[in-house]
């Protein structure tokens, strides 16, 4: 087993192997990746996914770390498939065990969780992944106690690691159809949703949509918390300028690699 470096450049590019890929929801997927170059990482990390067309286009996106730190150079990314999505439909679509993807990370010093301080979580949506990876450190390092997690989806159908993130940490909020046992009906994110006592968090760690983003963070303002304890990130539209291609043009790595295109031809 190889030792994950804890300092390599993270501007580099490296390839990483798509060793498992495990269905959440009707719309995420969890791609396992063994890298190449096996780098630590912090909970809230992400990494960047380049796929190269055979004339040179590349499309780039960012996706968290699920897993927490500590592992043994294989992490794990949650996608979630955009209908209308370029990058997504792709990793949903077309990339199999055993292909190759280009992957260059970690990225992030702020949306991180060092372990130790106390910690308020709120997703919503895929905005749980950087969430569940500080959930999983604070659970694997007896820490369980600082942080509490509030994660908005539409319906029980729509919860990722769904046997693994409800505990006492956890809060889940239905906005469009709860599970027939829980006693708040569905309904947006509000402040009652989150912590009485989140005055006991140094640091309350935001993440989903936009909207979503903007409106949990104004709850937890208007909770108190003050505005330079809230980390935000967004996983909105990135006004990458994109192009409609055909999903086989793309390659999942860099020039070389077996192009699952090719395979599925
Ligand atoms: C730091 C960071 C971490 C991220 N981590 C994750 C992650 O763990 N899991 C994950 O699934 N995504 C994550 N994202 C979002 C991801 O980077 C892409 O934006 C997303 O996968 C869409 O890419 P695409 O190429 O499929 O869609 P695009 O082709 O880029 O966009 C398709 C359409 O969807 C809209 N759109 C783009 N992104 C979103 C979005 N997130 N929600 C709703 N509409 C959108 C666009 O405006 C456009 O209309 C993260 C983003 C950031 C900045």
């Amino acid at each position: 087993m190889t030792e994950p470096v804890p300092t390599r450049s993270t501007t580099q590019w490296q390839s990483a192997t798509v060793v498992a890929i495990v269905r959440e929801t009707a719309t995420a997927k969890t791609f396992g990746l063994r890298l190449s170059q096996p780098t630590a990482h912090l909970a809230g990390q992400h990494y960047l996914v380049r796929l190269t067309a055979p004339d040179g286009y590349t499309a780039t996106r960012s996706y968290s770390v699920a897993t927490p730190p500590g592992g043994d150079g294989r992490i794990e990314l949650t996608i979630e498939r955009l209908a209308d999505g370029e990058v997504s439909i792709f990793l949903h679509d077309v990339v199999e065990p055993g292909d190759t993807l280009e992957v260059r990370g970690p990225i992030g010093e702020w949306f991180v969780w060092d372990g130790t301080t106390p910690a308020l979580l709120v997703a919503g949506g895929s905005g749980v992944v950087p969430c569940m990876a500080m959930l999983r450190h604070a659970r694997n390092t007896g820490s369980a106690d600082l942080v509490r997690l509030t994660v908005s989806v539409r319906t029980p159908d729509d919860l990722y690691y769904a046997d693994e993130l409800p505990g006492p940490e956890t809060h889940i909020v239905y906005t469009r159809r709860s599970p027939g046992d829980d006693r708040r009906p569905a309904g947006h994110l509000t402040a009652d949703d989150l912590p009485d006592d989140t005055h006991r968090y140094r640091v309350a760690y935001v993440c989903g949509s936009t909207g979503f983003a903007d409106h949990a963070t104004s709850l937890l303002l208007a909770r108190g918390v003050p505005s330079d304890a809230v980390r935000v990130e967004r996983f909105g539209p990135s006004g990458h300028d994109h192009r409609r291609l055909s999903q086989r043009t793309l390659l999942p790595g860099p020039t070389g690699s077996t192009p699952a295109s090719q395979r599925r031809a």
